[in-house]
């Protein structure tokens, strides 16, 4: 798992571009939840935007290792961050059109989403709809040679702000991902309304919002691929989100133990700083041992998508892993800071809030685990 010369400089850029333009004002970022359009712009002039898609439309034309070490910097500075620029608008709506759309609908969007210059959401939840994303009940109604979408979606990362948004509809109630469908419609479209959602545990820089369509109506140059591949396209899509958010909290696990080290080595109680004491020294083991491998384990996954393996078992895996590896590392870095952890100050507790989110979206850790078995036996518990 070595990294090549290009992939160990986009890290160093992106570690250095965490610490001086994201890290310092991430705490504050959080809790005016501001979202972070101009990170994004920042990271288009730094040179470390546009992921791995080709550079004729706009992308950086850069392999998964390398996209997956930008996400493990820029998340471990900002998971906020990460989520509205980098998983939500370009592995989740820049998967989409770039493996979906054709070469018209490719030309006409990718070089705004991966500049940044739009800002992407990607409409896969309902309130009823969560892990099993066949089950979608927004409809798409053919009417007058056109489509009309009604329904509603919950759980849109930027969704509130958002130019144009990926959605996911049912073509015909009832045949689940036969009839599913994915259309790239305009946030300002007329009969769609949203509502930022608030009160969430932690992201907060990062927007989420529930959207109502009501009689919104799209013309087939919208629809990507063809009425029955949306679930294909969900799939592919997060295939790559998946990943990135595997190296976000790699990202997350390698702050919380960078910043156990420091601390561990300045406290002291008893007379003698308390990285001295056994016990602490578990805790920031573990932390090391977890972080490292679900570093080991993202970057096997990004190779696997680079080499054109079947890549599924493989992110499933370190999305599983390091996502709950993150959780645990943000916990013992609570332990080790004692009461000044659970301040927010120290961005410690942020840290336990985020990760818990990276757990939960683009599937849960259970879901993940299905998906490694099915992969493992050839029998889906689905
Ligand atoms: C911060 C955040 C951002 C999000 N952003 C987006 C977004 O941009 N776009 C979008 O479309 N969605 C988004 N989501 C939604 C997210 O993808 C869903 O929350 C997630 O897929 C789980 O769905 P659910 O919440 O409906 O839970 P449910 O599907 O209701 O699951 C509840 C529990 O049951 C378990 N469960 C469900 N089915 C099974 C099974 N077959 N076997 C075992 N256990 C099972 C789950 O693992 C979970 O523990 C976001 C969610 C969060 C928290």
């Amino acid at each position: 798992m070595e990294l090549n010369e290009a992939q160990r400089i986009v890290y160093q850029t992106a570690r250095r571009f965490a610490a001086e333009h994201i890290a310092p004002q991430a705490r504050q970022r959080s809790e005016d939840e501001t979202f972070p359009i101009d990170v994004m712009r920042r990271l288009v002039e730094a040179g470390l935007y546009g992921g791995p898609f080709p550079e004729e439309y706009g992308g950086a034309g850069i392999d998964n290792v390398s996209y997956a070490l930008i996400c493990e910097a820029i998340g471990g500075a900002s998971p906020s961050v990460f989520t509205s620029a980098l998983t939500v608008q370009l592995s989740l709506v820049g998967t989409s059109i770039y493996a979906y759309g054709n070469e018209e609908q490719r030309r006409r969007w990718l070089p705004e989403v991966l500049s940044g210059r739009l800002v992407g959401a990607f409409a896969l939840s309902e309130p009823n709809v969560g892990s099993d994303p066949a089950s979608v009940e927004l409809t798409a109604r053919r009417a007058n040679g056109r489509w009309e979408l009604s329904g509603s979606k919950f759980w849109t990362s930027n969704g509130a702000l958002a130019d144009l948004i990926v959605v996911f509809a049912q073509t015909e109630p009832g045949t689940r991902h036969r009839g599913m469908a994915a259309f790239v419609v305009d946030g300002n479209s007329a009969g769609l309304s949203r509502q930022a959602i608030k009160g969430k545990l932690g992201l907060h820089a990062s927007n989420l919002a529930a959207l109502y369509f009501d009689g919104v109506i799209v013309d087939d140059d919208r629809l990507l691929g063809k009425v029955g591949d949306g679930f294909r396209v969900a799939q592919a899509a997060l295939e790559s989100g998946r990943l990135s958010t595997a190296a976000c909290a790699v990202g997350i696990a390698q702050a919380c133990l960078d910043m156990c080290v420091e601390y561990a080595r300045e406290r002291k109680q008893w007379g003698k700083a308390i990285g001295g004491h056994q016990l602490v020294q578990e805790l920031i083991a573990d932390m090391a041992i977890e972080c490292e491998a679900a570093r080991l384990l993202t970057l096997r996954a990004a190779r696997a998508r680079d080499l054109g393996e079947g890549a599924t078992r493989w992110v499933a895996m370190a999305k599983a892993f390091a996502t709950e590896a993150a959780v645990r590392a943000a916990r013992n870095a609570i332990a080790v800071h004692g009461g000044a952890g659970y301040l927010s100050e120290r961005m410690v507790e942020g840290y336990l809030r985020d990760s818990i989110g990276l757990s939960l979206y683009e599937g849960t850790t259970q879901i993940q685990k299905l998906l490694v078995a099915r992969e493992l036996l050839g029998i889906s518990a689905f």
